[in-house]
């Protein structure tokens, strides 16, 4: 048996050392590395003939060259959740998929399943590959776009999807594919379980939200699941309920108990640089959203601050307009401090419509939005872009964010 890894991150590694323990013979390439770790053989130049299958990372698109060779010899090529997916036996699954909120939710869902005596674990696109852990037990896996349109094997005991709205269609070309990726997931789903969407989203699928027309909703006081009145609400609004209710509905639809999953959100923290509260100083509040990456997450942190923002946003553009910000930035955003590769763009769409100042480093986009801002003004980073023109990654950006604010310990 021989099958190929195509990409060396986190996920392509747990899969070769998966493989191999399985008694395959594991060959890898990666375009940016040289080498293997240590027992995986490495080949730049890779011979896909008489491989049984190819595991492609989510970070590489089925354009590769290796992905295309794979396509004429007819081997199969798919992600390392798949794989998982096809070798699973006693687990229960549920997953969790969308434009925005993935993680919140995922981390959500697995804090009541766990408050409920449900022993689970997160998994997929959150960050621990599912090989990394044993196919056992109760496992709430996220899933990218990328991992679902490589995806088949029906193992999925509940799945959400949360919210489509436009992302990576420099990866899917249009919405239509990027929307038929997300949509996936229903086909990956057991025969029996149910696949929950955001109301208006989809017909045909269960829905949550916020109208007694929902087979899950909440007025706000109570959550009401299939016409029965389950448990307080705790006080959540717009998308932090949103994901609430998602998580709510996986988790009871694994027999979690009611109740015990709404008090539970009371002790649960959200991941951080989501919108994450960092502190006060003169009567400023200061917000870390630096994942916030794409035109939504930005609406979004916008909305739910309930003062005069200083946004610093910008970064590497990812094809999309920003008119949509034109509106709620004119009601709610004092000043907009722009950086990185995306602001000339940013400031074309939002010509006066907002008042914008230019940063050419993050530390002087920091150091403007501190002297923009007023008393009862927020600052907020939330940048609607890819961070990679300054910072490795978006925790990196809101580190440093963080660090320069220095109204905190969560710099480590
Ligand atoms: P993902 O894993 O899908 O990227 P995260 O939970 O990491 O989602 O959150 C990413 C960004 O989206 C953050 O800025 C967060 O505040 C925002 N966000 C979280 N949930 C939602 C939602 N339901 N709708 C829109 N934006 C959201």
């Amino acid at each position: 048996m021989r099958a190929a890894v195509l990409g060396l991150g986190k996920s392509g590694i747990s899969a070769a050392r998966y493989l191999q323990q399985a008694g395959y013979r594991v060959v890898a390439t990666d375009d940016k590395a040289t080498s293997a770790p240590e027992g995986i053989e490495f080949s730049k130049d890779i011979d896909l003939t008489g491989c049984n299958f190819v595991v492609i990372s989510p970070g590489i698109a089925l354009t590769h060259p290796v992905a295309k060779m794979a396509k004429d010899l007819g081997v199969e090529i798919f992600c390392d959740v798949e794989l998982a997916f096809r070798n699973v036996q006693d687990a229960k699954i549920v997953g969790i998929t969308g434009s925005n909120g993935k993680t919140t939710t995922t981390s959500l869902a697995c804090h009541m399943l766990n408050a409920s005596g449900i022993n689970a674990k997160t998994v997929g696109n959150i960050g621990t590959p599912i090989l990394s852990e044993t196919l056992s037990g109760s496992l709430v896996v996220e899933l990218s776009s990328f991992q679902l349109e490589t995806m088949s094997s029906p193992a999925l005991d509940a799945a959400v999807i949360l919210n489509i709205t436009p992302n990576h269609l420099d990866r899917h070309g249009t919405m239509e594919e990027y929307t038929k990726a997300k949509l996936r997931i229903g086909s990956i789903l057991k025969p029996e379980a149910t696949l929950w969407v955001k109301k208006g989203l989809f017909t045909g699928y269960h829905q949550f939200g916020f109208d007694a027309a929902c087979e899950l909703y909440t007025d706000g006081a109570y959550i009401y699941r299939f016409g029965k009145k389950e448990a307080p609400m705790p006080p959540l609004t717009a998308h932090n309920a949103e994901n609430f209710l998602a998580a709510y509905a996986l988790a009871c639809s694994q027999g979690a108990d009611p109740e015990l999953c709404a008090a539970s959100y009371a002790s649960f923290t959200k991941p951080k640089h989501r919108l994450e509260y960092i502190g006060s100083h003169n009567g400023v509040q200061f917000y870390d959203d630096s994942k916030a990456t794409s035109i939504d997450a930005v609406l979004r942190a916008v909305e739910s601050i309930d003062r005069p923002i200083v946004l610093i946003a910008g970064g590497v553009h990812k094809g999309y307009p920003y008119d949509a910000w034109r509106e709620p930035f004119t009601k709610k955003v004092r000043s907009l401090v722009l950086i990185g590769q995306a602001a000339d763009i940013i400031e074309d769409d939002l010509q006066n419509a907002v008042p914008i100042v230019r940063a050419s480093t993050f530390e002087e986009a920091v150091e403007r939005a501190r002297t923009l801002a007023r008393e009862g003004d927020a600052v907020l980073l939330s940048p609607g872009c890819a961070s990679y023109d300054m910072f490795t990654s978006f925790e990196e950006r809101g580190k440093k964010f963080q660090q320069l604010i220095g109204l905190s310990d969560h710099t480590a």
